[in-house]
């Protein structure tokens, strides 16, 4: 099956690099939020990064303008029904999902497949509420989108093999690398990367350390790029809660229950870089520890 034509639901830091991506691979895009503003950060953003590219000679000024006039942006959702696929990604929350898929689905063309980024939620269940579930399945990109050479490729029970293999196509084209992942709560790198941070922010809860000592040592005694708090603000506290919340409901395990500091900064606002403090305080030249 050939996709030419992508609809983006949700226009946050994914949906914005998704559409970056897509755009500069030869998609058409039409990008999708609740909010206007929303869509007007994501196309300036969207414009700064491959300007970026480009000043570091990843992509030519012609590759620049031609993918920023493949992508149109619309606060009304229907629109997208013609696309060939539609990546929904939204807030981590399944009202909110299912609600955008079943505004979709009068407007769907029959051979729109349908996909979300969810980092955790169940696709069999997001699927099962559409009208073709067969069609359906997960699309899961790492963050930032641009960057990261891994898309994790979730099938539903029901999804159909052609469906696996358009998508299969997609991240082809994007040069970016899929691992195939079965349908358990967070799947691959969520389930192992989210008890680790639940399990950091635990760590500066009970006072073993402070942001910085936590972060200094992962980085320094493991080698990990960012450390943990810091990579949770880079994703988002909510996000991270959400996952966590997902884990716990989903696998009944009391190894995965949320920790209750990252609860109070969720409840707070403090929902990392997004909004400018989290676990660091964002709003000078250099990220400050709050704790
Ligand atoms: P975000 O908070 O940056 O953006 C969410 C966007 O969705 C906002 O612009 C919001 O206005 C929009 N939105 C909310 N309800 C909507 C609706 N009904 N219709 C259209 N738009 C709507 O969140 P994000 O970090 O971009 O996460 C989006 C999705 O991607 C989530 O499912 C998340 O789990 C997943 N994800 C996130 C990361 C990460 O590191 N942040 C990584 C992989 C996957």
């Amino acid at each position: 099956m050939e996709i030419n034509r992508i609809g983006v639901v949700g226009a946050g830091q994914m949906g914005n690099g998704i559409a970056h991506v897509m755009a500069v691979a030869g998609y058409d895009v039409l990008l999708n939020d609740i909010n206007a503003e929303a869509l007007d950060a994501a196309v300036a953003r969207i414009d700064k990064n491959i300007a970026r590219q480009v000043s570091k000679g990843a992509l030519s000024p012609e590759e620049h303008s031609k993918a920023m006039a493949r992508i149109t942006t619309t606060v009304d959702l229907p629109e997208l029904g013609q696309a060939d696929l539609i990546i929904e990604a939204a807030t981590e929350r399944e009202d909110v999902k299912h609600k955008i898929f079943e505004t979709l689905l009068p407007h769907l063309a029959d051979h729109t497949i349908l996909t979300s980024n969810t980092s955790s939620i169940s696709i069999t269940r997001l699927a099962a509420a559409t009208d073709r579930p067969e069609r359906f399945m997960g699309f899961h990109f790492m963050n930032p989108v641009p960057i990261m050479q891994l898309v994790e490729l979730i099938r539903g029970i029901a999804t159909d093999q052609e469906t696996y293999e358009a998508c299969l196509g997609v991240v082809n084209k994007l040069n970016k690398t899929a691992a195939s992942a079965e349908d358990f709560p967070a799947f691959i790198v969520n389930r192992i990367l989210m008890p680790m941070i639940n399990e950091a922010v635990y760590t500066l809860y009970e006072g073993v350390g402070s942001v910085h000592s936590i972060d200094q040592s992962l980085k320094l005694g493991a080698n990990h790029p960012m450390g943990p708090l810091e990579l949770a603000d880079f994703i988002g506290l909510d996000t991270c809660l959400a996952i966590m919340n997902v884990l716990h409901d989903g696998l009944a395990d009391t190894k995965y229950r949320p920790c209750p500091l990252l609860t109070k900064y969720v409840e707070a606002g403090w929902h990392g870089r997004k909004v400018g403090r989290g676990f660091y305080d964002y709003s000078g030249d250099v990220p400050v520890p709050t704790r």
